[in-house]
């Protein structure tokens, strides 16, 4: 490799990690697990990876660096690449779900957790690797989690394998522990000191006082550019960062009006769906001061650089799962102790700075748990466990857990997928389980594939499309706040409704984009924006089908092939009925379901195709539970006869 020009695009003898990288390399020499620890920014990410990869490891292997983050994993990755002055793809490649940007040539390959842990299905002795780098393992995401099980057994079968373990302060002792007392090695580095300001009160609405509080450090600070100065607030989501966007940026204006001297601010949404553009931006040097608007992604996973103004909310989106009700649903939750002080320190990284907390000091310490709650313990297992059989893991409990989840949730889970065949009475494997687990997707999910091409239904080609569609975010775009909006958006989807089901509805949504027979990506757009849809999510819904169409056409036995029922509608709804039952839910009264399960009640969501209909069907299947303010919506329902 040509590695003359690396230095043109940084300076790395300033970062933290290669200032100590003799000494790295012979702990890692001399060690099988190393855990490394230190600050956001300090160079873990971009650099291990590149001294490993100039001491030679990829030589025997592949040398692997999992995020728990898809954004965090393809933008690392590009970074590198630039770095090691190679191409994306080539040398340097990235694997993400649905996406695969690696080649033969490939020797540093970042990639989510849950890619890694598919491989072993494969390699369960991940032969393919040298070393693993898992990063950012303090966020303890459910697959960091199992991966750690894995590995546990892995490194005693394989002595030359390397396992790297980066992770913030926090955890650090317990992976130790983990992995027989492992060598821990803290890079130096230097942080400066941070303001941390409570509210007094509690704030009536986090977005608004985020607003407030951008605006007034923004006309009270002078800011120069190259210089630190620039805001960094912690929302929960998208929506929520678009909101704010939005409102600094219109209040902004009618205070610029009034005043002719206040400087312009750029304001920069960041969250994981973003698009390459704008997820660029937040890396480029600007001559304003940028005003970053995040979720708890730029927590530790992003570096921005020079941050010295955060505002935290206090709070961020956590799936949350109910065993009893054997469903996930997205929740807005307080994070933890340990979060927020990762968020304030944020604004330490260059020079002093200032951290405003929208809570009270009262609620940090009564209402914040000190540590996050592990994914593993607050998760639908099923996927998992599916997974585990798979690797001949037959007793769950027995099964070298960092964290143990709660026996009930293992319990509900395998019972679930005994209800949908998935395993038989002895707990073991069915032929349809397995044939489930080589479908990165959710079960009830893979169950509705596999059984798309029975003979009963034969409706395959149908239902790939409607899965790919059900494995991107909201294509519909409505306005949250603009009745007028609002309207006009329904009116214009309720050309699109099918048959009393939102699965139908996208199906045709995904016919007639697929159908555009554009060459233009311009005329593609432009059909989204005139239909209110969500470009961005049509587009990758159409490469995830072409995927998942490879993947069942893999699965095939012989002499089988793909069915298509040719838009039998009520073939369709039977088959999505048939995989969805326990998601069924009984009329209660208008507008409103309960759960026929556990008794839940449940509204349509809002862009429901049933909204529209005076008399609602008796009976309903619906695709997942949205947590929208206190109430619970059904997000994508179809008709039960
Ligand atoms: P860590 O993993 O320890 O948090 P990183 O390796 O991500 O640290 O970052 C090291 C340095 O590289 C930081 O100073 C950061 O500013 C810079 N950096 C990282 N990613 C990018 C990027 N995509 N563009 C520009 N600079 C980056
Ligand atoms: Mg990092």
């Amino acid at each position: 490799l040509n590695r003359s020009k690396p230095e043109q695009v940084i300076n790395r003898d300033n970062l933290p990690a290669y200032k100590v990288r003799s000494q790295l390399v012979k702990l890692i020499n001399e060690n099988q697990v190393t855990i490394v620890i230190g600050e956001t920014g300090s160079g873990k990410t971009t650099q291990l990876p590149q001294i490993l990869y100039e001491e030679g490891y990829h030589h025997n292997g592949m040398i692997g660096i999992t995020q728990p983050r898809r954004m965090a994993a393809i933008s690392v990755a590009k970074r590198v690449s630039e770095e090691m002055n190679v191409k994306i793809g080539e040398n340097v490649g990235f694997t993400v779900r649905f996406n695969d940007f690696t080649s033969d040539l490939t020797e540093v390959k970042f990639m989510t957790d849950g890619v890694l842990l598919r491989e072993t299905l494969n390699d369960s002795d991940l032969n393919k690797y040298s070393c693993v780098i898992m990063d950012e393992a303090h966020e303890r995401s459910l697959n960091t989690d199992i991966l750690f099980g894995i590995f546990k057994k892995l490194l005693t079968k394989r002595r030359d394998f390397k396992l790297i373990i980066t992770s913030a302060t926090m955890n650090s002792a317990k992976f130790s522990r983990f992995f027989n007392n492992a060598v821990q090695f803290k890079i130096p580095g230097k942080t400066y000191p941070v303001d941390i300001m409570f509210q007094s009160i509690p704030s009536a609405d986090y977005i608004d006082s985020a607003v407030k509080q951008a605006l007034k450090i923004h006309l009270s600070n002078p800011f120069q550019a190259g210089n630190s100065g620039d805001i960094l607030i912690f929302m929960t989501g998208q929506e929520d960062i678009e909101v704010t966007c939005q409102l600094i940026e219109e209040e902004l204006n009618e205070l610029m009006k009034l005043n002719e001297e206040i400087a312009e601010l750029d304001i920069l949404p960041v969250y994981s769906s973003l698009s390459a553009h704008l997820q660029s931006k937040i890396f480029q040097d600007s001559k304003n001061r940028k005003c970053m608007v995040a979720t708890n992604i730029a927590e530790t996973s992003l570096t921005l650089k020079n941050v010295k103004f955060v505002i935290d909310s206090g709070l961020m989106k956590l799936k949350v799962y109910n065993p009893k009700l054997n469903m996930d649903s997205l929740q807005i939750v307080p994070i933890s102790k340990a979060q927020a002080s990762q968020r304030s320190g944020r604004a330490g990284r260059t020079c002093p700075g200032q951290s405003f907390r929208l809570y009270t000091l009262s609620s940090f310490e009564n209402e914040m748990w000190d540590e996050p709650i592990p994914e593993i313990q607050r998760s639908n297992l099923m996927n998992t466990i599916l997974l585990l059989k798979n690797l001949n893991i037959s007793d769950i409990n027995k099964f070298k857990f960092i964290d143990k989840p709660s026996t009930e949730s293992i319990e509900t889970s395998q019972y679930e997928l005994w209800s949908i065949g998935a395993l038989d009475n002895f707990g073991s494997l069915t032929s349809l389980g397995r044939s489930m687990s080589q479908f990165p997707i959710d079960p009830l999910l893979s169950k509705m594939l596999i059984i798309s091409n029975f003979k009963k239904f034969s409706c395959t080609a149908e239902i790939v499309r409607i899965v790919a569609m059900l494995s991107v975010p909201n294509i519909f775009i409505r306005s949250r706040n603009d009745a007028n909006l609002q309207k006009k958006s329904d009116k214009i989807r309720e050309n699109f409704q099918i048959g009393e089901s939102d699965h139908l509805t996208l199906l045709n949504i995904f016919n007639q984009f697929y159908n555009i027979k554009s060459t233009s990506k311009n005329s593609e757009e432009a059909w989204c924006n005139k239909n209110y849809f969500n470009y961005k999510s049509l587009k990758s819904a159409t490469d995830i089908h072409d995927q998942i169409l490879q993947l069942v056409t893999k699965n095939l036995k012989r002499g089988e092939k793909i069915t298509s029922c040719y838009d039998d509608w009520e073939i369709i709804k039977e088959c999505i009925c048939a995989s969805f039952y326990s998601n069924a839910a009984e009329f209660y009264k208008h507008g409103q379901y309960k759960h026929c399960r556990s008794g839940l009640e449940m509204y349509l969501h809002p862009t429901s195709s049933l909204n529209g209909i005076g008399d609602l069907p008796k009976y309903v299947v619906f695709h997942e539970l949205l947590l929208t303010g206190q109430k619970q919506h059904m997000n994508y329902v179809t008709a039960i006869r």
